[in-house]
């Protein structure tokens, strides 16, 4: 590998400009230590960094990018949309047939509004779950992440857990007291909450099967029982499918457990690469939001022409070429190929997989909750991560987040991650 001259001064320079040089918290590299790659290039499975430095990117923008970097149909799709204007504040056919498109791909979803951010589509859905059912407490999970509103900045995975600010300060104390919080997987522990302010509860918001502690799954009939739960109180459930929307499967996590939620988050991948996020869900409910209902909700670049004509590429192709089946076979292989070079090595890990997404936690015992992923070896991680990455792995430089693969990925690309993974579990190992 070449040295990291030319990305180490431009962060330097970012720093000054910047607060920590990045525009999200996780891109610093604060937890791994080091200096992160500044980004020339992305083509395929790959990207390149100011140095010249080529990588195999199982990060993939933390999601989005199903198809992998740079993908003709997108790219296409995109310039064609820009010659024609870059945004109108008017409505376009493309809102239209993204919308028509989600809502086939995702059946729980008769109505759907697009927004910028899957930040803004979870505090939409909260506000219309608020809105709906007259109630003010919402019920998250801990170590979920369903991005940085107030309301659910508490208790929070991600980067908020990488940098040991799940609660961060800013959030008023009357809008952290409307957020209950309880262990996923604790079916007892939401009962309870249920049973005390059941009336008061407006919406469950999760991730069916989160993401942003390292990927957690659901025990058996977690997931029902939550629904059934929920509609005994009269409360809503938002599933924030942001992330597994289009990577756990084509119909998102709640195709694979069969559960219907009343909204669903969605973002990441239904965009393409470009900043797309969406909210939706029965009728009934998307009949409160303006200027239909009282619910109000807006934004300047909602629907954006370029963002639209990228989400409609990526979405089509996915659904013609089966991509997220193909995805989940080639898934498979990679981490049992990952996992079996752990356990030659002597390093205890969990490999959990759903889809194209999976973590490797430094954990002798499986991991399902935020307290089994905090519990996880850290030093190894550290250990394992600047390995691979000296040895062009590009993996998300936090065990609390989960790693991606795309349609990109090559046999060549698994084998090299997995001599590159001998190596790096050999380095843990010897560390202790
Ligand atoms: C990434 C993510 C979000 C936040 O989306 P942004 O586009 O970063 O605001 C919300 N929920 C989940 C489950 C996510 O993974």
């Amino acid at each position: 590998m070449n040295t990291l001259s030319k990305s180490s001064s431009v962060f330097a320079e970012a720093k000054q400009y910047i607060p920590g040089g990045v525009n999200s918290p996780v891109r610093s590299f604060r937890s791994v230590g080091g200096n992160p790659p500044f980004i020339a290039k992305g083509e395929g499975s790959k990207l390149y960094d100011l140095d010249g430095n080529e990588y195999i990117d199982y990060v993939l923008s933390y999601g989005p990018l199903l198809l992998g970097h740079a993908h003709p149909v997108v790219t296409e799709a995109v310039q064609e949309a820009a010659a024609k204007g870059t945004s109108f504040g008017a409505p376009t056919g493309a809102e239209v047939a993204l919308a028509k498109l989600v809502c086939e791909l995702v059946p729980s979803m008769d109505m759907v509004r697009m927004v910028n951010s899957g930040t803004e589509a979870t505090m939409s859905a909260i506000r219309l779950a608020r809105a709906y059912t007259g109630r003010d407490c919402i019920v998250k999970f801990i170590g979920c992440y369903h991005g940085h509103s107030d309301a659910l900045l508490v208790h929070a995975g991600s980067g908020a857990t990488t940098f040991g600010v799940p609660d961060s300060p800013g959030v008023t104390k009357g809008t952290a007291e409307t957020t209950l919080s309880v262990p996923f997987n604790d079916l007892p522990a939401l009962e309870k909450v249920f049973s005390e302010k059941g009336k008061e509860i407006a919406a469950v918001i999760m991730e069916p099967t989160p993401g942003n502690m390292g990927l957690v799954l659901p025990k058996d009939g977690y997931l029902q029982a939550i629904r059934e739960l929920t509609k005994k109180y009269g409360s809503l459930l938002i599933i924030d499918e942001v992330m597994s929307g289009f990577r756990s499967a084509q119909g998102g996590s709640q195709s694979l457990y069969h559960i219907e939620p009343d909204i669903t988050c969605l973002g990441k991948v239904i965009g393409g690469g470009l900043p797309v996020a969406a909210y939706g869900g029965k009728r009934e409910i998307m009949n409160w939001v303006s200027p239909v209902g009282p619910m109000y909700q807006a934004g300047t670049l909602s629907g954006n022409p370029l963002a639209m004509a990228a989400g409609i590429a990526a979405l089509t192709y996915m659904k013609e070429n089966d991509v997220c089946a193909t995805l989940t076979k080639r898934n498979a292989e990679l981490t049992d190929a990952l996992k079996a070079a752990a356990d030659a090595a002597g390093v205890p890990v969990q490999v959990p997989r759903l889809g194209s997404m999976f973590t490797v936690f430094f954990s002798e015992k499986e991991v399902t909750n935020y307290e089994d992923a905090t519990a996880c070896d850290q030093d190894a991680f550290r250990i394992y991560f600047h390995s691979m990455l000296e040895q062009g792995i590009y993996l998300p430089p936090s065990q609390f987040e989960t790693n991606f693969i795309s349609l990109a990925h090559s046999d060549e690309d698994f084998a090299k991650t997995v001599a590159a993974a001998n190596v790096a579990f050999k380095k843990a190992a010897e560390s202790k």
